[in-house]
């Protein structure tokens, strides 16, 4: 996707600060952090968003799933805790149309909706 940001980060085409990379996913810490912890983690194949989940890419889903794990003990907040959110859609307040997982952690997060 040529106007997508998250797509140039993968491509290194714009400078992240990436904590994490494999064949499939890319993780990098948000340019605007709303926690001392808050890391984005991504699909490199471009999905715009949870409406777009299907069989034919899912499986990059649960790999995601298996990784945050992994990113969140590197970061020293797995047995802290931290929160996994996906905006989906204006109402949700999503500002990248490529999917992506915020992991937020490092201070005690507020319970309100996030
Ligand atoms: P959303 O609001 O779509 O759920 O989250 C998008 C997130 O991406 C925001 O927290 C925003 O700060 C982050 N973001 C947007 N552009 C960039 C960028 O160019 N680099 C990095 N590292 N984060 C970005
Ligand atoms: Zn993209």
């Amino acid at each position: 996707m040529q106007d997508c940001v998250f797509c140039k980060i993968v491509e290194n085409m714009i400078p992240s600060n990436k904590v994490y990379e494999d064949d499939t996913v890319v993780a990098f810490r948000d340019i605007n952090p709303m926690a001392p912890v808050h890391i984005i983690v991504i699909p490199k194949e471009h999905i715009t968003g949870a409406n777009d989940i299907c069989p034919a890419n899912s499986g990059v889903v649960a790999h995601i799933f298996e990784v945050i794990p992994k990113i969140a003990a590197a970061e020293g907040v797995a047995e802290s805790g931290y929160r996994i959110i996906s905006n989906c859609g204006k109402d949700a307040g999503q500002t990248v149309s490529h999917l992506h997982f915020h992991i937020l952690g490092g201070t005690q997060l507020p319970l309100s909706l996030a």
